[in-house]
């Protein structure tokens, strides 16, 4: 398991490069860093987001393919990206009805996913400019950090967010968050890469074998909210315990569009502390990646609102499950969820997390 902020030894290749990406509409610099490690593993972040722009792996021959959905030029993010590669806050996933309770205050957010609320409303962290800087030019790291004032987009207190990534000698991309409130808040940030371990736009990931460390799921109604039940995946298309291939069962889940969108209750969900909470194998190409996570959840979705409408990097097309996210958080809707592990962050707390996505071949 790995130990986020290591140091590298001086390499020939350098370990963070940054170079300009574009220019949003308001005319500030959005800058890409792209990290590499020794065995040439490599990935770049843009401050648009603290997103993952691309991720350069390799497969059984030692070839490296960039396995991050994502476009090819900047200008396309703001309008167009289904948060490809970037960090959702402040409350990744949904909130019903855009409101929750909190000591006593009714707080209301942007139902940008109507009627609920979605990764955190109309400027979520994924839209804005995070500040950005690389603590050791002789490591592989680079650390985004925020400032959200108190009410933006209707959520309390001012919350300084710090989100590391690192890569490590071991092939892990480390992402370490951080966040401090001066006012009772809710906080379940994520990341939302979407990956194809055959190369982004190559195919479908309907043949990666999936497995997740969970014996149940948050059911959720038609509108994604979760009913509120914690159920068991036995007998059921959410069960990969052992590992499966994501289409074989996926025309059963149902849903609109039919697919995987659920967020899995992990093994012992209510022990914080770091542990695998999935893999995932391509067959063709060889190449496996494992997460390990200390969240009590992590959200499997299967790509399901791609449709072909969107031109990825290289100029291909990204077809309705051309990537999957897997998504390590606390559960969708927690603050109007009682029996939820509580997504509260008070004055005083400080909010750590840590997800490492690891990168071998076979
Ligand atoms: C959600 C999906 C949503 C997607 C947006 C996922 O995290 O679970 O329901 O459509 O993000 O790209």
């Amino acid at each position: 398991m790995a130990v986020c902020g290591q140091s590298l030894q001086a390499g020939c290749i350098s370990p963070v490069s940054i170079k300009p990406f574009g220019t949003t509409a308001e005319g500030i610099k959005v800058d890409l860093y792209t990290l590499t490690n020794h065995h040439g593993v490599r990935v770049s972040l843009m401050n648009y987001g603290a997103s993952v722009v691309d991720l350069f792996t390799p497969d059984r021959d030692g070839n490296l393919a960039d396995i991050a959905l994502g476009f090819s030029s900047f200008e396309l993010y703001p309008t167009k990206s289904p948060y490809f590669g970037a960090i959702a806050g402040r409350y990744a996933n949904r909130i019903a009805g855009g409101k929750f309770n909190l000591e006593g205050m009714i707080y209301r957010l942007a139902k940008n996913n109507p009627p609920n609320h979605l990764h955190g409303g109309i400027l979520g962290f994924d839209k804005l400019i995070w500040n950005a800087e690389v603590p050791d030019s002789k490591k592989p790291s680079v650390r985004f950090t925020l400032r959200s004032p108190d009410g933006q987009e209707g959520y309390p207190g001012t919350l300084d967010v710090d989100v590391t990534y690192t890569l490590t000698d071991r092939n892990e991309l480390c992402i370490d968050y951080k966040a401090t409130t001066d006012k009772t808040t809710i906080i379940n940030l994520t990341n939302h890469t979407y990956f194809n371990l055959a190369g982004a736009g190559n195919g479908l990931v309907l043949d990666h074998r999936l497995k997740l460390n969970a014996a149940s799921y948050t059911p959720v109604n038609k509108a994604l909210i979760p009913t509120g039940e914690i159920k068991t995946v036995i007998g059921t298309p959410l069960d990969f315990r052992k590992s499966t291939p994501i289409g074989l069962r996926i025309k059963e889940v149902g849903g609109e569009p039919v697919g995987y969108d659920h967020n899995f209750v992990l093994g012992q969900s209510f022990v914080k502390r770091s542990r695998i909470a999935a893999e995932v194998y391509e067959p063709t190409s060889g190449r496996r990646m494992k997460v390990y996570t200390d969240q009590p959840g992590i959200q499997f979705y299967s790509g399901n609102f791609l449709d072909g409408t969107l031109t990825g990097k290289g100029g291909k097309v990204y077809k309705q499950y051309a990537g999957f996210c897997l998504e390590t958080q606390h559960f969708p809707d927690s603050p109007n969820q009682p029996k939820f592990p509580s997504t509260e962050l008070k004055p005083g707390q400080t909010y750590r997390t840590t997800t490492i996505y690891q990168f071998s071949a076979q």
